[in-house]
């Protein structure tokens, strides 16, 4: 709920509509939500009384010629914190409601014992608030199977977690309600409703960088499954006598084209094994023939996956982002053949969208999904 104002589902849908596209006029905002002008004004009034919504100050006129005030969400009525938690370093932002940044920060993680984290969360959530109001929610995204309504992460392997009960114990650490997600879908969640995906009904988010993932959003429902992991594109076969990956799958997509296996076959190529990831980009930037083989593989493989996603679920746009996207830069041409070769012969392509990645866009989707689950009570 919002603080304050418990939400009809009426209410909830005019409240993230005009979130997601306000400001809209009031004839807007009706036509798009398929509601009478006087059902509109019901569910808008207890939502302008408590402050959650403005009336724009400069209206258009409308076909009377009567003057009409856009409504729109007030973004500062309320502030988000959302976490990523990496490996071995922590991410955080807060945000208004429309999860614009007004801060963030970073930590390395000493350790990772939950006591620790949770300790380190405090302190973050603490320094984020400041000597001003407090966050209304925490929403924390990890690679895993964690899933937005369960407090409990069931397995993280980044991390060696099973079972951590995470969100009740960062709740009463900081007194705050908290939400815990898988970090893809909550970086989809934020391309929903506030990034590339707005206005699509149904997208896509490939990441590439330690793993490959897949985020989905199906007729404007972010996909959940039934809580055994969704969007697992990173073993899918891709050639039978390509590289093993550390599953022992031979040719899988993730033993061409994680930054890891990118940064393994160039560096024994070239018998040069303190190569970085970005070392190696830099290199087949520059034109280096194995270098660049190796890259050109990457992004054959990853446009067979990108092909395959849009074929089985027939979504209109794909966005390509995390921490290796900058590698789409010199494996465009393998990529778009390889996505050309695999599309469907009867489908259309699929529109790709390249987001450059920053960290801290992992944490905004975590403060995203916070929103969307705590105040919103949606779930979306
Ligand atoms: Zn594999």
């Amino acid at each position: 709920m919002l603080s304050g104002t418990q939400l009809s589902d009426g209410m909830r849908s005019v409240f993230v509509e005009l979130l997601v596209h306000g400001p809209l006029s009031r004839a807007e905002a009706a036509r798009r939500l398929d509601l009478s002008p006087s059902a509109l004004t019901k569910l808008t009034k207890p939502l302008l009384e408590s402050g959650f919504l403005l009336r724009q100050p400069v209206g258009d006129r409308g076909a009377l010629g009567r003057p009409s005030q856009p409504l729109a969400v007030d973004p500062s009525r309320a502030a988000l914190i959302g976490i990523k938690l990496t490996e071995d370093e922590l991410f955080a932002v807060r945000t208004d409601l429309r999860a614009e940044t007004q801060s963030e920060l970073r930590r390395p993680l000493a350790s990772h014992d939950v006591d620790d984290i949770v300790t380190c969360i405090r302190e973050v959530v603490r320094e984020l608030n400041g000597p001003g109001t407090a966050a209304a929610v925490v929403g924390i995204s990890l690679a895993g199977t964690a899933s937005g309504g369960d407090p409990v992460v069931p397995t993280s392997p980044f991390l060696g977690w099973r079972n951590v009960p995470l969100g009740n114990l960062v709740a009463e650490a900081t007194g705050i309600p908290t939400v815990v997600e898988n970090d893809v879908r909550a970086l989809t969640a934020a391309q929903q409703w506030f990034g590339a995906g707005v206005g699509r009904s149904s997208f896509a988010l490939v990441t590439v960088g330690a793993g490959l993932g897949c985020g989905l959003v199906i007729g404007d429902r972010l996909v959940r499954g039934a809580g055994r992991g969704t969007g697992l594109v990173g073993h899918m076969a891709i050639h039978d006598s390509g590289p093993l990956c550390e599953m022992g799958h031979r040719g899988c997509a993730r033993a061409y084209a994680s930054s890891a296996a990118i940064r393994r076959a160039v560096s024994g190529i070239l018998d040069r094994p303190e190569l970085t990831f970005e070392a190696c980009l830099a290199l087949a930037a520059e034109g280096q023939p194995a270098a660049r083989r190796i890259f050109e593989d990457a992004g054959r493989a990853l446009g067979q996956v990108v092909a395959t996603v849009a074929n089985i679920t027939g979504l209109e746009l794909v966005i390509l982002s995390g921490e290796a996207v900058a590698m789409y830069d010199v494996c465009a041409d393998a990529f778009d053949a390889a996505l050309a070769a695999h599309t469907h012969w009867t489908s259309t392509p699929v529109d790709v969208v390249i987001k450059p990645f920053t960290f801290n866009e992992w944490a905004r989707g975590a403060a995203v999904i916070a929103l969307q689950h705590r105040i919103l009570g949606s779930g979306a």
